[in-house]
Order: structure tokens, then sequence, then C-alpha cells
């Protein structure tokens, strides 16, 4: 469902993605761990098309991301075609972006009506569902404000399935939680994976990573240093990089 070949990026002189490689297969979940500026956010963003890349290619669901053929060779694509893929990608952030002035179901609400042109009246019917599938059906009506940061994430994991997507982009969503309500919310995570969900998920959440995803990548200073299954590359690291970073966080 993602195949991502030869990715460069740089920020002026500074090469934050230097050559990325990576598949992932429909229904599996890809862990990326590494050290900050490791390139790992960047990653995720290019996957979504929110940072053009500067050489490779990267696809989603057998389309190209951002380009197009054009009389046999590519070029960059319209604005509307980029917004079309992007709908196809679910993505989660540290910090909840929640709607502060909107209700949790009106934020469930908002894209597929507004962004995706869905009747009000299914959208809330489903949105409903997916509020209870992730324990908030009794929290319909409240503000993000009145919600803990747990709750706030989930609503914003049942805002972005939403919109129907069909690969899910998690960027370190529980950084910025309490250490009480990390669990809440990657329980929430793992019954996604289990239903079905692709997903790629940062995360120094080495648990979650041994246990739920297929294949776990360690990056530093922007390539891919190390991969394979998490239980291998956790209790067998080969590279001195990944032994000093897993000497840290476990
Ligand atoms: P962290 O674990 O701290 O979130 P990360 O692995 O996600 O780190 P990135 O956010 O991808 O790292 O950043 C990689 C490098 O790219 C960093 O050195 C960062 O300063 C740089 N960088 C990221 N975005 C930009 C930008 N818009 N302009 C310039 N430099 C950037
Ligand atoms: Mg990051």
């Amino acid at each position: 469902l993602v195949q991502v070949t030869g990715v460069r990026k740089s920020y002026g002189a500074h090469e934050v993605l230097a050559g990325i490689d990576l598949t992932v297969e429909k229904g599996n979940v890809l862990c990326i761990i590494g050290p900050s500026g490791s390139g790992k956010s960047t990653l995720l963003r290019c996957l979504n098309h929110l940072e053009k890349i500067d050489a490779g290619r990267i696809e989603v669901c057998g389309e190209l991301i951002g380009y197009e053929r054009h009389h046999g060779h590519l070029r960059e694509m319209r604005e509307k075609d980029v917004a079309r893929q992007r709908r196809k990608v679910g993505m989660v952030f540290q910090n909840f972006n929640l709607f502060a002035h909107r209700t949790v179901l009106e934020n469930v609400v908002e894209a597929p009506v507004r962004v995706k042109g869905e009747p009000r009246d299914e959208v809330t019917a489903r949105a409903v569902e997916l509020l209870d599938r992730v324990g908030l059906g009794h929290r319909q009506h409240a503000y993000p404000s009145q919600l803990s940061g747990g709750q706030q994430q989930r609503v914003a994991i049942a805002r972005a399935l939403a919109m129907r997507p069909e690969l899910m982009l998690f960027d370190e969503p529980t950084s910025a939680l309490d250490p009480e309500l990390v669990s809440e919310v990657l329980a929430v995570m793992k019954d996604l994976a289990v239903s079905g969900m692709t997903m790629v998920v940062v995360t120094h959440e080495i648990g979650f990573a041994r246990e739920v995803a297929d294949e776990l990548v360690f990056m530093d200073g922007g390539v891919i240093v190390e991969s394979g299954p998490p239980a291998e590359v956790i209790a067998n690291p080969t590279h001195a990089r990944t032994q000093e970073f897993l000497g840290r966080v476990l």
C-alpha cells in the first residue's frame, strides 16, 4: 500500500532525508523509532504531501504522491489532485489539534461534510459510532478543553477515521500525554491495527511497537539504519547506533 523509493529531502544545505526506502503492505503496521532530528516527522509529512521531496518517489494506494504522468513524463500535480490524494491518508499529531470552539461531535463531523461534501446526517451517524469505538460516545457534546489529553487524542483519531482513510499516520501520538493516559490511546491504536488498518506510527513506545508492529524501522541522520520484525530489532539490534538508542529508551 505504501512504497517509498530513494526519497531525499533537504532544508537548505541540511539533508534531512538521505535516501529512504520502505514498503508497507496493506493491513500492516510500521513503527518508526529514532533520535530527535533523525527525520521521522519529515518522512511522515512527505507521505502526506505536506512536504515536497527532492528526489525519489512515494506511492500510496498505487498512486504516485504529488506527481502525475503527462505525455510520458512526470509533472507536479495540481493542488486539487493533491488534496484528493491527501484525503486517503489520515494523520494524528502529538498535540491533537482539535478545533477548540467545536464540540467533540462537531470536530469529527466537520471534515467529511466540508471537504468531501457528504450528507451531514450520514456523517453524524458514523461519527457517533466512531466516538463509541474510541470510548467517548458519552462525551460527544463536550468541548475539547473539558477533556483529558488522552480523551482529546482519541477524538483526534476518530476525526481522522471519519474521512475513511486507507492509511493512518501517527506522529508521536502519546508524547504529549501524562503517563497514565498513554495506555488508553495505545489501546485504541491497537484496536485499529487489529481491525486491519494500514498504519505508520512514529513512537517511542517500544512495548507498543513490539506487540503491534509488523515491522520496526530505526532511523538516524536521515537514513534507515536498521529494520525488521520488532522482536528481532529490539532483542538483537545489529548496529551500534540502534543499540545505543534502545539502551536509552528501554
Ligand atoms: P523529533 O523526534 O524531535 O520529532 P524528527 O525525527 O521528527 O525529530 P524532523 O522533525 O523530521 O525530526 O526534523 C529533521 C531535521 O529537519 C531537524 O534537524 C529539523 O531541524 C529539520 N527541519 C524540519 N523541518 C524543517 C523546516 N521546515 N525547515 C528547516 N529545517 C527543518
Ligand atoms: Mg518529529
